[in-house]
């Protein structure tokens, strides 16, 4: 019998950190936990380490460890706790430990995810911001370490399953014409667009299809998701931003395509839930249940399709200049969403006020080339940076 993989989950109190762990308990003899991280939800952290059992916890501060310590030992728990980033990047890169689930959202996931890339981990990659932000160097990093990359997007997951198996050789000497990215256009497809001035933050949360954190909700409102899932395509898969075409696909049922120069298109369908791609990577090459009901295609009964409306969302267009341009554009468009996104849930801007800050904080920057990490976090700094200007020239 084989030995049970070891799993760390970086983000385990998230969306897509439940998903996983629900995926990782249906399998015992084929997975074990071994550290689990969360950042605010730390009761929920508690209940998830006496359930699951890890070697590890991670918190962001001392007092907050000190209190789960506490908690775990009362409970009988074996758990011990580590503290910030050094702790993230520890658990990350622990020996013992087989693959991780890098799914914490935003900037904060690109230390702990290169960690576990430098470190050869099978890497499960959900923190698309990671990649956005470092394509370069992260790629070269998978490359030096030997690193599995598997993409837990489920776009990038359908892909992936739709290319050959040696597409690292290149989009066009495996055939490969165009990468079709399908996005459901969120809750603001077909609101009149004088209506959006006046969204609030729970309505671009109420995504149709996808239940998910509250960050990727709003980029999937403003289609910013689809920008970041644009550049996050040409780092895994190699391509250029024009052999990458986003389809609007509101039932959200065909994950994503490839176009191959016989004509053929190969595309991958399930139903919207993340635990799909989640078992298909921490799987992979092998299949195993998800619990994942079968597709019922007589249910659905139509696919659509449309091109997407970039008056309508501007982010995509920004997020394509960004990928067009290179170097730091790509690290500077993400931290001025983040920032902006942040001030939209707290209800500081107005909707359309997030694709105007990133316009701003891009145009304002010259894209300068990143050679090494501290060049990225540079760039993220300067953007949060302009960002936060916007806010206070306009009393937010
Ligand atoms: P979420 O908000 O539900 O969870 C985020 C996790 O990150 C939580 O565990 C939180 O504690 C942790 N976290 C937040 N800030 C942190 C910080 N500063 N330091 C350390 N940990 C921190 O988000 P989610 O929906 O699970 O998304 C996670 C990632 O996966 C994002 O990058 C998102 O784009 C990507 N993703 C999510 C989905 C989905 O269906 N939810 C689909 C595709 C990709
Ligand atoms: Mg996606």
């Amino acid at each position: 019998m084989r030995r049970a993989q070891q799993i760390t989950v970086l983000g385990a109190t998230g969306s897509i950190g439940l998903s996983t762990l629900d995926v990782i308990a249906r399998h015992p003899d084929r997975y074990q936990v071994f550290a689990l991280t969360g950042f605010s939800r730390l009761a929920e952290l508690l209940a998830l380490c006496v359930r699951h059992t890890p070697r590890f916890a991670v918190v962001p501060e001392a007092a907050a460890a000190r209190r789960l310590q506490e908690d775990l030992q009362a409970a009988g728990s074996a758990t011990r706790v580590l503290v910030g980033e050094q702790g993230l990047c520890e658990v990350a890169a622990a020996p013992e430990v087989d693959a991780v689930m890098a799914a914490i959202v935003g900037a904060a996931g690109l230390r702990p995810t290169l960690a576990a890339v430098e470190a050869g981990k099978k890497i499960l990659l959900a923190n698309k911001e990671a990649l956005v932000m470092s394509g370069a160097l992260f790629m070269q990093a998978v490359g030096k370490s030997g690193s599995v990359l598997l993409p837990i997007d489920s776009e990038h997951n359908a892909i992936f399953q739709c290319m050959p198996a040696d597409f690292a050789r290149g989009l066009s000497q495996v055939g490969v014409r165009r990468i079709l990215l399908t996005a459901s256009g969120g809750p603001f497809r077909q609101t009149p667009l004088a209506e959006l001035e006046h969204v609030s933050p729970e309505q671009a949360c109420a995504h149709p299809n996808w239940s998910m954190g509250r960050k990727i909700s709003v980029d999937s409102a403003s289609m910013m998701n689809k920008g970041l899932e644009l550049i996050e395509a040409c780092w895994l898969f190699d391509a250029e931003p024009s052999q990458v075409e986003v389809v609007v696909h509101p039932q959200s049922v065909i994950h994503s395509l490839v176009d191959y120069v016989d004509g053929s298109v190969l595309a991958q369908l399930g139903n919207p839930d993340m635990r799909t791609p989640i078992a298909n990577a921490l799987a992979w090459p092998e299949r195993i249940d998800s619990g994942v009901a079968p597709l019922d295609l007589f249910a659905i009964a139509r696919l659509d399709f449309q091109a997407p409306d970039e008056q309508r969302f501007p982010c995509l267009r920004l997020a394509r200049q960004a990928a067009e341009a290179g170097g730091s554009a790509p690290a500077m468009l993400n931290a001025a969403n983040e920032v902006a996104v942040s001030a939209f849930l707290e209800r500081r801007i107005r909707y359309p006020e997030i694709a105007s800050i990133i316009d701003e904080v891009l145009s304002r920057e010259p894209t300068v080339v990143v050679n090494e990490l501290d060049a990225v976090f540079a760039a993220d700094v300067q953007a949060r940076f302009l960002a936060e200007q916007w806010l206070q020239r306009n009393g937010r």
